[in-house]
């Protein structure tokens, strides 16, 4: 849901975007970090442990050279070679390893009831990061403290009886707190919320709950072993939490302003204090909403046996600037700029209805390419179809050497060793034409290189739909076919291409809005500086000097996003 309001901050600056969802052409893209193309083709192709742990067999019993799979072998073979090999010399550990995305997967799970947890490293050539040490520690962790006090047990219950007789409870060591993040929006823009949450609730020792509105229930399996991280609505006390709004009083920033709650500056008139508070980050938080990026404000959050948030943002980049948080986070994620690589991995694993969504498309139209090409063409049901951005979206592609420039319809096939490469492009939209133009340009004409460009498009929804359960599939199947692209472009400001991007470990091409619609951007599109998602309305404010600030300025592995100047992203430490 990227449509935004401009608003002005208490410093004066816009606080929400203009409605759109493009990148704003008038505003100087940050120096671009180019990734050659041929580096993202590079990279080692994926090879499922059995299949590798058939290879070693072979290479054990065989002379190497006999299973080079003959002259002329393609460069599959040689990848199931390099594969075999490595499976050879690191050992079964390491194909398991992989199998568990480096040990971001925590062991303990049903194969048969969630079949995408247990194949997805073998669709995945891209995902080269690995987490760290501590991540992993910090996971199997968290998972430890969901079966604790999760649903279904004496803790769970107890806290559910509080939070009903409405008591207000002090924090003390060994009682299990909880943050229930509220589901809403398009998909994009929940899987965002629900990685906000997860993180916000590992690093203040919370116990997550995920609001199964709007399908959250039903597209996923459950991350945590012998658990659930599904909030049972029947049984809990808050029965109207998914309306919880800007003007709830038991919002952090109502609670402030009533002086329920109190900080150094501002005492508590009043002793009655909620058993919950409610945090409002959504797209229209206020200033007051958005203190909760403060270490002041986090810590009277601490008290709270229970917290509900609203958040249809990414507001990772955020916590980094909580400088209470800043030492865990740096030895979590030591690469900044992998943060919903891996948190989203780790949580989202698409049920096996999407997953045979995922694995008979990919398998039918994408598996034998040479290369994938992603394309996510974000268009709302009252936008028309646009030749120009037609021309973007073929300026931007051929101009990076992602798709090939077209030839004349009668040039011969003269190339026999280009002709052998395939390229398969996906595009995604809700829009039939922007496909069917592109299939047919490539049909109707050669390419310059002699390469075979073949055009897919999984479904054409015309509409965004709410509450539409096979709509909710194709668009979670389509963001996870996007993230198995080998290099992608998306839309400026769209979650939908925030969460396959991330996925997939891409840094994509991003499309440029364009400042006169009539004009084709110049230039149509640019890589971004890193894969991770952009915050789009984070406070402009620090909380240090408690005064409006460029919050870009902070901390260096936080600055502003590509796609609105107002945005912020996490990016590598060296940029
Ligand atoms: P955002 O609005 O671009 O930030 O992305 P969201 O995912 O939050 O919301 C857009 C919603 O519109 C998606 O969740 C889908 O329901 C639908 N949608 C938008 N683009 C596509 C598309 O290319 N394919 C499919 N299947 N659905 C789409």
């Amino acid at each position: 849901m990227p449509q935004l309001e401009m608003e002005t901050g208490r410093d004066g600056a816009p606080r929400k975007e203009a409605e759109g969802h493009w990148l704003n052409a008038e505003e100087p893209a940050p120096a671009s970090v180019v990734t050659p193309w041929v580096e993202k083709l590079s990279q080692r192709r994926p090879w499922g442990w059995a299949a590798n742990a058939v290879l070693v067999a072979l290479i054990i019993s065989v002379p190497p050279m006999a299973i080079l799979f003959g002259v002329g072998a393609r460069n599959s073979a040689s990848a199931v070679w390099i594969g075999a090999t490595n499976a050879l010399r690191l050992g079964p550990a390491t194909a398991h390893d992989d199998r568990r995305l480096g040990g971001l997967l925590a062991d303990g799970f049903d194969e048969g009831a969630c079949h995408s947890r247990f194949q997805s490293a073998t669709y995945r050539r891209n995902a080269r990061k690995k987490p760290s040490p501590y991540l992993v520690t910090k996971l199997r962790q968290q998972e430890a403290l969901q079966r604790r006090c999760g649903p279904g047990t004496a803790a769970y219950s107890n806290a559910l009886e509080q939070l009903r007789a409405g008591k207000k409870q002090s924090h003390t060591g060994g009682e299990c707190r909880y943050l229930v993040s509220i589901s809403y929006q398009g998909l994009g823009n929940r899987i965002l919320a629900a990685t906000s949450a997860f993180l916000y609730a590992m690093l203040t020792d919370r116990v997550l709950l995920v609001d199964p509105s709007n399908q959250m229930g039903d597209l996923f399996c459950e991350p945590f072993p012998d658990t659930t991280w599904l909030l049972a609505q029947a049984s809990f006390p808050l029965t109207n939490y998914s309306s919880f709004n800007i003007d709830t009083a038991e919002s952090y920033a109502n609670m402030l302003k009533n002086k329920v709650i109190g900080t150094n500056d501002n005492e508590a008139s009043s002793t009655m204090r909620p058993a919950f508070a409610y945090i409002h980050l959504n797209h229209d938080a206020s200033d007051q909403d958005k203190l909760f990026f403060c270490d002041e404000d986090q810590r009277n959050l601490r008290d709270f046996q229970w917290l509900v948030m609203r958040t249809d943002n990414y507001i990772v980049p955020g916590l980094f600037l909580i400088t209470a948080f800043q030492e865990e986070l740096d030895m979590l994620f030591p690469e900044p700029d992998t943060v919903f690589h891996h948190l989203g991995r780790y949580l989202f694993h698409p049920n096996n209805n999407v997953w045979g969504l995922i694995t008979r498309y990919y398998d039918a139209y994408l598996a034998t390419a040479h290369q994938r090409v992603g394309i996510q063409v974000r268009v709302f049901g009252k936008d028309k179809e646009s030749p120009k951005l037609l021309e973007q979206i073929t300026t931007c592609t051929q101009k990076d050497n992602l798709l090939p420039e077209l030839g004349e319809p009668t040039d011969p096939v003269n190339r026999p060793a280009a002709r052998k490469s395939t390229k398969a492009v996906l595009v995604t939209s809700l829009k039939a034409w922007y496909y069917e133009k592109l299939k047919s340009m490539y049909w109707e004409h050669s390419t310059v290189t002699g390469e075979a460009v073949s055009l897919h498009q999984p479904s054409h929804e015309e509409y965004q739909q709410f509450a539409a359960k096979s709509h909710d599939a194709k668009a979670w199947a389509e963001i996870y076919l996007l993230s198995l692209s080998d290099a992608l472009v998306t839309t400026g400001l769209s979650t939908f291409g925030y969460v396959a991007q991330g996925l997939g470990g891409l840094t994509p091409w991003v499309m440029y809005k364009p400042a006169n619609g009539s004009v084709v951007p110049n230039p149509p599109c640019g890589q971004d500086v890193s894969m991770e998602p952009c915050f789009l309305q984070p406070a402009f404010y620090d909380c240090r000097t408690k005064q409006a600030a460029d919050v870009s300025k902070i901390v260096p592995h936080v600055q502003r996003c590509n796609d609105t100047r107002w945005g912020l992203k996490l990016v590598p430490r060296s940029v």
